[in-house]
């Protein structure tokens, strides 16, 4: 068996938000109990693998994994990385996973690239719909649109469990009839929920993500699990007593808890 654990639930800033005093920022700064760490997952198979390497990543995890499976280029997924390096506990080739463009990125790039030099890390390079076999788990990834400017990519994960599937999609612009095919397809999705609606935020064409409340009718009918996460401070869903979870939980979704495992 394997097991999939929620390390955090955020949008890449978490909660709190720098610069922000809404009401879940400031009760989080008040009770870190209430704070979410950037969107990251654990698969554990005979070894144990991150997905997302956040900023928030000492909080996340105690040991070194055995590998770690990034999905992009931004702040809340890639940053992490700096803390398997010399300056914090100095790993010993880290199996990394990512496409091709964002391995270059970090090879060529500081200061990631003293990952790469140090032997802090080992890159392996990852393709859309290739899958990895790990000891019980087979995990593919699947390349979706998430910000046309972000020229190395952006995947989302599908694990295979001896017994049951899940997909891992954090980021992405739309839920296209691809999107929504790859959840109808798997046991479990832990889907974008960066926003509840569209006027969360002055600047959201800036940054495109399907509102919860759209996947929400749009998924209406599935029999998978669907799970939202990756929260931006702005959305309502991130305070618990509030309607729009109200609203979500009745209709059968839930919201992404840290600490939460899913058997695979
Ligand atoms: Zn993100
Ligand atoms: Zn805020
Ligand atoms: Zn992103």
């Amino acid at each position: 068996m394997s097991t999939v654990e929620i390390l955090g639930t955020a949008q890449d800033a978490g909660v709190p938000h720098l610069g922000c005093r809404c009401e879940s920022c400031a009760a989080a700064r008040e009770d870190p109990r209430r704070a979410r760490y950037a969107s990251a997952i654990r698969l554990e198979d005979a070894g144990r693998y991150l997905f997302d390497a956040t900023p928030d990543v000492r909080f996340q995890t105690v040991d070194v994994p055995d590998g770690v499976f990034l999905t992009h280029a931004h702040l809340g997924h890639l940053t992490g990385l700096s803390y398997f390096g010399r300056e914090s506990v100095d790993a010993d080739e880290l199996p990394v996973y990512a496409t091709s463009g964002l391995g270059d990125v970090i090879r060529d790039n500081e200061p990631l690239r003293s990952l790469v030099r140090e032997r802090n890390v080992e890159l392996r390079a990852v393709a859309d719909g290739d899958p990895v076999a790990l000891e019980t788990t087979s995990v593919t990834p699947i390349r979706v649109d998430h910000r046309e400017s972000l020229p190395t990519g952006t995947l989302a994960y599908r694990l295979d469990g001896p017994n049951r599937s899940l997909l891992y999609v954090s980021d992405v612009d739309a839920l296209t009839a691809r999107v929504e095919s790859l959840i109808r397809d798997v046991d479990v999705a832990l889907v974008d929920g960066t926003f509840w609606s569209a006027d969360e935020i002055g600047r959201v064409e800036a940054v495109p993500h399907p509102t919860v409340r759209s996947s929400m009718a749009t998924l209406a009918d599935v029999d998978t699990e669907v799970r939202f996460t990756h929260l931006n401070h702005t959305n309502p869903l991130v305070d618990p007593a509030s309607d729009a979870r109200e609203r979500l939980e009745s209709a059968g979704f839930r919201v992404a808890a840290r600490g939460d495992v899913v058997e695979l």
